[in-house]
C-alpha cells in the first residue's frame, strides 16, 4: 500500500515546518546536525534521525535541495532555484554562486549527446576569503603553528 500515491501524502508536522523554516532563515547550507542543534531546545523529543527523515520528506516534496559537495555529510538548501555553489576546501563553507550558465544547458547537452539529459551538477572549489587570508598570513602571527 505504501507504493501508491498515498505514500507521498505526508501528514503535516510542526517539527517539519520548523525544520523548513530554520533552513529558509540561513544561507549557510547547513547539515542535518546543525539544524538539530538549532531546534533541540524547542523540541526536546527531537532526534537527529527525525531531522534526517523530515529533510528527506521535504526533498521528496521538492522544497529542499540536497547538496553532495564532497564533504562527509549532506548539506541542505531551501533555495530550490537553479544556482551553483562554491565550496571552501579548507573550512567546508558553501556559498551561493550566481553563475550565468545558459538556462537551456540540459537541452543543449541532450542535443549534443543525442540522448535524454535530465539534469547536471556543477560545484566550484577553492578557498573562501577568510581561509585564503589565513593561508597567506604569517602562521606564527595567526597562531596556527
Ligand atoms: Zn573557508
Ligand atoms: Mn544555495
Amino acid at each position: 500500500m505504501d507504493t501508491t500515491v498515498e505514500a507521498k501524502r505526508y501528514k503535516r508536522s510542526r517539527q517539519r515546518e520548523r525544520i523548513l523554516d530554520t533552513l529558509r532563515r540561513t544561507d549557510s547550507h547547513p547539515t542535518a546536525a546543525w539544524i538539530y542543534d538549532e531546534l533541540k531546545r524547542d523540541f526536546p523529543d527531537l532526534s537527529l534521525g527525525t531531522v534526517y527523515r523530515n529533510l528527506n520528506i521535504l526533498h521528496d516534496q521538492g522544497l529542499v535541495r540536497v547538496l553532495q559537495s564532497g564533504s562527509t555529510f549532506d548539506r541542505f538548501d531551501a533555495d530550490t532555484s537553479v544556482h551553483y555553489h562554491f565550496v571552501c576546501q579548507a573550512c567546508g563553507k558553501v556559498e551561493d554562486v550566481a553563475f550565468p550558465l545558459p538556462h537551456d544547458l540540459d537541452e543543449r547537452a541532450s542535443a549534443m549527446l543525442g540522448r535524454v539529459v535530465t539534469g547536471h551538477r556543477l560545484d566550484f572549489f577553492g578557498l573562501c576569503n577568510p581561509c585564503s587570508s589565513a593561508e597567506s598570513a604569517d602562521p606564527v602571527e595567526t597562531g596556527k603553528l
